[in-house]
């Protein structure tokens, strides 16, 4: 393996102990426990496990159940709805919705997520959203059917919502507000401006910053994160994917959040313990664990 390909290596350990709040362990090389293993080696003692479909969900449950480090959330993810709708299982379908047998099996689908989602070691409905990056117009129909539903299964269970939106901020906004947003709601992978952290601020909900926060040309970002209130900010991996800067293009995992971490303490003026405890105990009241 090339050092380009490589893992990165361990950081130095955090001097107070954060969760990552959103990542894909079954996305990512080795076992679960050596993934758990090396994330307490340097301070991140907790994960949430986010189910992107019924199998993934389902993981997420049993995985949660196994290791007390590890909450889980569970849904369809947005690229994920509009693909049971439309039949097409190698990638986003051009055809539009066939016929209603496609709703159907979104139904059942959301049957199964909103069993899960009573679990006890389900802390979380999410990801959900809006992703008007991969899914087409012919899909927007069933993402937003998706979104709605996991708001209502959310709320009826007393769960957290874990949002992803991608270039939707206005509409995830303006759906959240229709239906109602649950009490405890997070903006995963945050990915809007200053402006906007101003209005989720006012809302109440978490704003959680992944590794592109330390991409160079992420300057919005880090001026969200300037002026997103201290107990309201959170800090993920989204592992396998948006490894933070100086190991952007290789494997991301959660024993990489203090790369992250560091950034966002040099974002805030701030020294890295304060942030890590306030991290830490947002991340617990966000997920209710
Ligand atoms: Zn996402
Ligand atoms: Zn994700």
């Amino acid at each position: 393996m090339s050092s380009k390909s490589a893992p990165p290596p361990l950081p130095e350990p955090l001097g107070v102990a954060v969760a990552d709040s959103h990542t894909h362990l079954d996305m990512q090389e080795g076992t679960v426990e050596e993934a758990l293993a090396r994330a307490a080696a340097v301070g991140v003692t907790t994960v949430v496990q986010v189910g992107c479909d019924i199998k993934g969900s389902q993981w997420a449950a049993e995985t949660a159940a196994a290791h007390r480090e590890v909450h889980a959330a569970v849904a369809l993810h947005p690229n994920e709805a509009p693909r049971i709708v439309l039949g097409d299982p190698d990638g986003w379908s051009r055809q539009g919705v066939r016929d209603a047998g496609g709703y159907a099996a979104l139904d059942d689908a959301l049957a199964e997520i909103d069993r899960l989602a009573a679990l006890d070691v389900v802390k979380a409905v999410g990801e959900t959203g809006l992703d008007r990056f991969r899914t087409g117009p012919e899909g927007m129909a069933a993402q937003e059917r998706s979104f709605r539903a996991h708001i209502e299964i959310a709320k009826r269970h007393g769960k957290a919502l874990v949002i992803h939106d991608r270039e939707a901020h206005a509409d995830v906004l303006r759906i959240l507000a229709e239906e109602g947003a649950p009490e405890r709601t997070i903006f995963h992978c945050y990915s809007g401006d200053a402006e906007m952290a101003e209005v989720c601020a006012t809302a109440g909900y978490f704003m959680s910053f992944a590794g592109n926060v330390t991409f160079k040309n992420a300057q919005p970002l880090r001026d969200a994160l300037a002026v997103a209130p201290a107990d309201l900010v959170l800090v993920e991996t989204d592992a396998p994917f948006l490894t933070p800067v100086p190991y952007r293009g290789r494997p991301n995992a959660p024993y990489l959040i203090p790369v992250t971490l560091r950034a966002m303490a040099q974002v805030k003026g701030t020294d890295e313990d304060t942030l890590a405890a306030a991290i830490a105990a947002n991340t617990a009241r966000a997920f209710g664990y």
